[in-house]
């Protein structure tokens, strides 16, 4: 049965190969989908050149096959889609909202208070540029109200921009578009209804929610799966220098990702395909922890 009112999707960026956490993002994104007859896409989020690695999109994507994820439709590359963002950045100037701007980071930095990701914008150039300077980013123009977001796992979450991080960077001064911008425009071009991601990126849907309102968008639902956190506590990442995922011993990896997201296979449970069919039989969200998990 295909529920062709769910589509949800797994979104990495291949700025290294999969590791624990993302694979266990990726498995609980899949699963909440499957589960309830929706479908799974998969969206390459490659617009930050300098960062990526060469290789990891393809070998992201067979390590996804290897495991025995299939997806919905064809791979999406952000890489290719510039064209959208340019018009929703032309509409967000057009309405009056996006304007330019020309601080360093430097200068942002020594001018902003600390906000919930990062420096707030001080809002330099909110009403025109500074004489003699040219604008390098766009922004967003953010407003002094709360935005809520009612997050299926993480319950009620409350932000206000012009407190927390001030006017949003639509794009960025090295040229290259803001997450916040391209993820939006995809979710919204695509279709997605659902939006199941790690809890990192909990702090930045207020923005995103904000560029919706803005771009006169629909507003999907939000699921943030727990954090995967090494024994220090800090987040499996590339930075972190968590262990990519290797195709051997695939069995016993899968069977960790479950764990983690609180669904134990039984022991007599083996195999690839068995273990899918056990997790989709059994999943429930209700089971999955909201807090970071240890891996
Ligand atoms: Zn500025």
């Amino acid at each position: 049965m295909i529920n062709t009112a769910y589509r949800g999707r797994f979104a990495p960026s291949p700025t290294g190969l999969l590791h624990a956490g993302s694979l266990t993002t990726a498995v609980g994104s899949y699963l909440e989908a499957r589960s309830r007859g929706g479908e799974w896409w998969v969206r390459m989020e490659d617009l930050d050149p300098p960062r990526e690695v060469p290789g990891a999109a393809d070998a992201i994507l067979h390590t996804l096959e290897a495991f025995g994820f299939q997806w919905d439709g064809e791979i999406v590359y952000q890489s290719r889609r510039h064209a959208l963002y340019r018009a929703a950045l032309q509409q967000l100037i057009e309405n009056g909202r996006a304007y330019p701007c020309a601080c360093t980071r430097k200068e942002i930095a020594a001018a902003a208070a600390r906000g919930v990701d990062g420096p707030v914008y001080p809002g330099t150039c909110r009403r025109g540029l500074p004489a003699g300077r040219e604008g390098r980013a766009w922004r967003l123009r953010v407003e002094d109200r709360e935005l809520l977001l009612q997050d299926r796992l993480q319950g009620e979450y409350r932000q206000n921009l012009a407190h927390d991080t001030g006017d949003v960077v639509l794009l960025r001064a090295d040229g290259f578009w803001a997450y916040q911008l391209a993820v939006v425009v995809d979710d919204a071009e695509q279709g997605m209804t659902d939006i199941v991601r790690g809890a990192d990126l909990l702090v930045s849907t207020p923005r995103q929610l904000w560029v919706q309102q803005c771009l006169g968008l629909p507003k999907p639902g939000y699921c943030h799966l727990p954090v995967m956190v090494n024994a220090d506590g800090e987040k499996l990442s590339k930075q972190t220098l968590a262990p990519a995922i290797g195709e051997a011993d695939i069995d016993s990896q899968l069977r960790l990702a479950l764990i983690r997201l609180g669904h134990r296979p039984p022991a007599d449970c083996h195999g690839r395909d068995e273990l899918w069919q056990w997790a989709l039989a059994h999943w429930s969200l209700s089971r999955v922890s909201s807090g970071p998990v240890t891996v």
